[in-house]
């Protein structure tokens, strides 16, 4: 058993972050790690286990999902999510969705409670209202931080990625996680607010089953990054293919996809995997990729930087 999580890839450099911040971060993917962990060590799933972690991300004010999400050209918060279980391949997504306290939740009733895999907007919030999921105002889901992002570019065209106030330095603030099960099933979950300023109802890779998250018998597979490119490469399926056609390792295939694939049309961000050998892979073309992983001996690491 084994789970890794992000918080999304970007131009995150050491002169950025205050000591503070920094610990602030690590904690946050810590604590995510271990609710994580604490249901694969109780023989829990994967799928719960992805869930688990990413709820926490979500959680957190400073992650770009649930709480602390980017804010829209109309200054709302509107988030995706998917979830994707491997040995079962069922899946889950939502997109475009307001107010829901955790995105994730509503991606994994979608997948369980409904015979769809993807629902959106206005129709995806009735769903979660018929099915009792919590529900926050927007005080709850804005933080001064994506005000002040918002604020600079609102009356631009700009459409910024993630937590930053500069318009030419990128971030991708998105949160994932895939784990493995001591029955040795993969799941994939990721959830973020996409990009500030975005408009007309712009989605990105995350809730796009193959795109941002997928999981099969071979691999689980967790995006962040410029999601335009990762939907043109089909980011995660493309790895599991190549693992499954070409007999490549998830190292080469990971690296297959981030340093040749997307680096060559131009597209930052990264990627964390698991497969079903259990191999993980942390993979990032950017400076930065928020991340950590926890083995079945309880080892838990963080990093941000290259
Ligand atoms: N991939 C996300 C999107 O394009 C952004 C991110 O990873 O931060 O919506």
């Amino acid at each position: 058993m084994k789970i890794a999580v992000h918080g999304g890839a970007g131009t995150i450099l050491p002169e950025q972050l205050t000591p503070e911040l920094e610990k602030n971060y690590r904690a946050g993917l810590e604590r995510a790690l271990k609710s994580g962990y604490e249901i694969l060590k109780n023989g829990g799933s994967s799928l719960d286990a992805v869930q688990a972690a990413v709820t926490v991300l979500e959680d957190d004010p400073l992650f770009n999902a649930g709480r602390g999400a980017v804010l829209t050209h109309e200054g709302k918060c509107e988030m995706d999510a998917a979830i994707m279980d491997g040995a079962t391949r069922r899946a889950g997504a939502v997109a475009g969705i307001h107010g829901i306290k955790n995105p994730v939740v509503l991606a994994r009733m979608v997948m369980e409670k409904s015979e769809h895999v993807m629902l959106v907007g206005k129709g995806a919030e009735d769903f979660a209202r018929a099915n009792k999921l919590i529900f926050k105002n927007e005080e709850y889901f804005l933080t001064e931080q994506r005000r002040q992002q918002w604020l600079s570019v609102k009356d631009t065209d700009t459409t910024l990625l993630d937590h930053t106030n500069k318009k030419d330095e990128k971030k991708f603030g998105t949160v994932g996680a895939v784990a493995i099960d001591s029955k040795g099933n993969l799941a994939a979950s990721t959830s973020t607010g996409g990009m500030t300023n975005k408009r007309w109802g712009r989605v990105g890779d995350t809730p796009l089953i193959g795109a941002g998250t997928f999981a099969d018998e071979t691999v689980a597979i967790s995006c962040t990054g410029h999601g335009e490119f990762y939907i043109r490469r089909v980011v995660a399926h493309e790895i599991s293919a190549l693992m499954r056609y070409k007999n490549v390792t998830l190292q080469e295939a990971c690296d297959e996809v981030v340093f040749n694939q997307l680096q060559k049309d131009g597209g930052e961000g990264g990627l964390i995997a698991i497969d079903s050998k259990g191999n993980c892979t942390l993979s990032f073309n950017t400076p930065g990729m928020y991340r950590g992983t926890m083995d079945a001996e309880g080892n838990c690491t963080t990093a941000i930087y290259k």
